[in-house]
């Protein structure tokens, strides 16, 4: 069956209010969904995250095996494969939610943030990721008029929206897939310590404004 994206929306809502009240159901983890699922799987979401291991997808929503289609990178950073891993969820899995998932404390963040104050470039390909990190500080100072050292609670956050945005802006298939109400794709920022998940931004219909910045 497949849900629309309110739907979708509302089971990771209602998982991370789980987690959250340290109630979790661990559900779809047993035996029979394991062989269920054997040649088969019909995910509810595409879940795009920062690799960080603290931020791990499946626990933080209490979901279980089969129902989110996970990529991540640090610092949800894009590339052509992530985008290619993204569409096939929504295009061949045909699932009808996206989330992009950021959090505090978040390592790629903090490295740009560093790199911007200091001009110090980090090592090796680590600096791949910081270089697509930067257009999300860019907005932040020309669209938003931020100047100044840049606190990265409000990069973070900037960096999920922004990141919502770039996925529409690559994918065709995406931007297509929302206009015609079959898919949303939100921005979520998860906060380690209490372990609640917020959106912040919403391209589409969830049943579900973004809390105000
Ligand atoms: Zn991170």
């Amino acid at each position: 069956m497949t849900l629309t994206p309110a739907e979708a929306w509302a089971r990771l809502r209602d998982g991370n209010a789980r987690f959250v009240q340290d109630a979790p159901e661990h559900p779809d983890q047993d035996a029979d969904r394991r062989h269920e699922l054997r040649t088969v799987q019909h995910p509810h979401t595409v879940i795009f995250g920062c690799s960080d291991s603290r931020v791990a997808a499946e626990i933080i929503f209490d979901q279980g095996l089969g129902d989110v289609f996970v990529v991540r990178t640090a610092g949800h950073v894009v590339d052509t494969t992530v985008l290619g891993s993204i569409e096939y969820g929504t295009e061949v899995l045909h699932t009808p939610l996206v989330v992009v998932l950021g959090h505090d404390s978040c390592g790629a963040v903090a490295a740009t943030a560093h790199t911007l104050a200091t001009g110090e470039q980090p090592p090796g390909f680590v600096r791949a990721v910081v270089d697509k990190v930067i257009p999300s500080v860019a907005e932040l100072t020309s669209r938003q008029g931020v100047s100044g050292p840049i606190d990265p609670d409000v990069l973070r956050t900037a960096h999920v929206k922004h990141t919502v945005g770039l996925l529409r802006g690559y994918s065709a298939a995406l931007a297509a897939a929302v206009d015609a109400g079959r898919l949303a794709v939100v921005g979520v920022v998860y906060d380690l310590d209490d372990g609640s998940a917020r959106l912040v931004a919403v391209d589409g219909e969830v049943g579900e404004q973004p809390a105000a910045a």
